[in-house]
């Protein structure tokens, strides 16, 4: 059994040749007696024609019968279609293969849903999707973002070899580390109660092999986070994780335009300009409410503080007073909202604390809403000219503390964009990719419930050096040297320029996050001590994998690019797992399972 062909490649050129297919009866028409069959395989798909004079009658009954999915290996004769019934949709819709034998190698039973029409497959409930992972896997589309998704990974690899890193691989059995999510424990059978943990990412590993004098280190590297999914999370992922020695913030830009300019080449063949831009975290708070800014939706923030600081519209000046900021953006062309849009963005509002929503719609040539009765006419000249206010504009207000106010309106700008873009009024071309570095975040951010500094980024993200001596007496005003890749209003990858002196790294664990002595030593003694014994500065960088892989793919969802991925709840349809084990593994582990188990 050998293929002289795949199903993506005859053409006219080839009529006249005998040719041997194999591959799955993607879908089945009788017409008058005489029966086609498109054949598939992985590259794609072939017409061929079963007709009962030029075949023995068992062979085409046998034909007739298949069910699609079926697999089976037909040789025969490339001839040209005749004229008008070509398929312009398919490469090889200008032939058709006329059958003179045909092998049955698999009968497929009837399919638990069709993978021969998009239309009704991207229908199919997901999780039934899941279940039969290699029936949906078997959907062009999906075949494609595979590909896409190898190649992908081939391109980075080789790129990174081109800059000198190497591909070192680190241990997928760690122990707990202190980045934040919660994670999978893995018990270790010599020593009851102790565990290992699977890696949130290799940090430590990464920045020991700089240690380690290895300079130039690069990942696909599996990581894993025990958190409560998100549409767009997977308990298990892949990041393109990269560390570096020697080096400056810009280096690491200039390195990682150079990978996404060769990956966007690559699957899309399209050339993206770099540099990229750079705006602090406080600048895309600002303008865009939020720190994943999508620059492409315009529709900015502008703020209104000083206009509004002896307003007599007491909700704005009394916010003013106690310390906040009014901030104001124009939906334009929304003052068609309905009601029940404008109770979704109060909702927003109300989600962050704010007692309701204040807005204005131009409707008619006039200013609706039961603020505008309390604003002086310098207040609207300034509304008017700083947020160029047309007719059929709808006119949103914050009026809170900075990063409240700023939050507030940056969800809502986001849902106004759909609201549009849905209404057609906002239109952003499927090829345009607006990339950003989001830089100068804060290096703590202030944990109320627990009373204490936490890692914005991670522990080990170093401060911006000029704001070191703020770090005891103003902790909240010091920047990491921390900054984040954003395309399209998608975070794909974050990273920083690290502590590699070990007495800046113990001060931040113990005196800034209060993590005691001991428990410092317990589980970042080996780093500590690493540093001691020449460590040279480095950072780097981890990008998203999946994400970035779904962004090529033009998919909004992770799954679709991932051959196996788990649902919502952590749980793989296909092989059901996770599963319970035997009584006798768990003794083996010393675990004794305490919770009934639900039937
Ligand atoms: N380890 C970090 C993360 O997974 C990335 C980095 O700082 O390089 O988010």
């Amino acid at each position: 059994m050998k293929r002289t062909h795949n199903c993506n490649e005859l053409r006219p050129a080839h009529a006249g040749q005998q040719v041997t297919l194999a591959g799955w009866v993607h879908s089945r028409r009788d017409l008058g007696g005489v029966l086609f069959i498109d054949l598939r395989d992985r590259e794609g798909r072939t017409q061929t024609v079963f007709d009962p004079a030029d075949l023995p009658k068992e062979l085409f009954e046998a034909a007739t019968k298949l069910h699609s999915e079926s697999v089976i290996e037909i040789i025969g004769k490339v001839r040209v279609r005749p004229a008008g019934t070509d398929n312009p949709k398919i490469v090889t819709g200008q032939i058709e293969v006329l059958v003179k034998e045909i092998t049955v190698l698999n009968h497929a039973e009837v399919l638990p849903f069709p993978v021969d029409d998009p239309e009704v497959a991207s229908k199919v409930n997901e999780e039934l999707r899941l279940q039969y992972r290699y029936l949906d896997l078997r959907r062009p589309e999906m075949t494609r973002n595979l590909r896409v998704r190898s190649k992908v990974a081939t391109a980075t690899r080789v790129f990174m070899e081109e800059q000198g890193f190497l591909e070192v691989e680190t241990p997928t059995l760690f122990k707990s580390t202190p980045e934040g999510a919660r994670e999978f424990l893995v018990p270790n059978r010599r020593e009851p109660g102790s565990f290992y943990a699977l890696p949130q990412s290799p940090q430590q590993f990464k920045q020991i092999l700089m240690c380690a004098g290895v300079e130039r280190y690069f990942q696909l590297a599996r990581c894993y986070r025990d958190e409560d999914l998100r549409a767009d999370r997977q308990p298990e992922f892949t990041q393109v994780d990269i560390e570096m020695s020697f080096i400056e913030r810009e280096d690491l830009y200039a390195l990682i335009e150079g990978l996404l300019k060769r990956v966007w080449k690559t699957a899309l063949g399209q050339d993206i300009p770099t540099p990229f831009r750079r705006i602090s975290f406080e600048e895309a708070l600002n303008r865009y409410g939020i720190d994943k800014p999508d620059t492409r939706l315009g529709m900015e923030l502008v703020d209104f503080t000083e206009e509004f600081r002896a307003s007599t519209f007491k909700v704005f000046s009394g916010a003013i007073t106690n310390g906040g900021v009014v901030k104001a953006m124009n939906a334009k062309g929304l003052a068609g909202a309905t009601q029940g849009q404008i109770e979704t963005m109060t909702e927003y509002a109300k989600s962050f604390g704010a007692k309701g929503l204040a807005y204005i719609k131009v409707e008619n040539g006039e200013w609706k809403s039961p603020i505008v009765k309390f604003f002086n006419d310098a207040e609207k000249a300034a509304l008017k000219s700083k947020l160029a206010i047309e007719e059929g504009d709808l006119i949103l207000f914050a009026a809170d503390q900075w990063l409240n106010a700023c939050e507030i309106l940056g969800k809502i700008r986001l849902y106004c964009a759909e609201v549009l873009k849905a209404q057609g009024k906002l239109t952003v071309p499927a090829d345009r990719f607006d990339f950003l570095w989001v830089v100068d975040f804060p290096l703590l951010s202030f944990d109320k419930e627990m009373n204490r500094w936490y890692s914005s980024h991670h522990p080990f993200t170093a401060p911006m050096a000029e704001d070191v001596p703020l770090l005891k007496s103003d902790p909240k005003k010091v920047r990491g040297q921390h900054y984040d890749i954003v395309v399209n209003g998608v975070e794909l990858g974050g990273g920083s320029i690290r502590i590699h002196r070990p007495d800046v790294q113990k001060t931040i664990f113990e005196e800034i996050l209060q993590i005691s002595p001991e428990e410092t030593t317990l589980r970042f003694g080996y780093m500590l001590e690493a540093f001691k014994y020449g460590a040279p500065p480095h950072g780097g960088i981890a990008l998203g994998f999946d994400r970035l892989i779904a962004i090529l793919c033009a998919t909004p969802s992770i799954r679709d690019v991932i051959a196996f991925p788990k649902t919502a709840k952590g749980v793989c349809l296909m092989t059901n797992s996770p599963a319970s084990v035997s009584p006798r593994q768990l003794r083996d582990l010393h675990i004794e399972v305490k919770t009934a188990k639900k039937e």
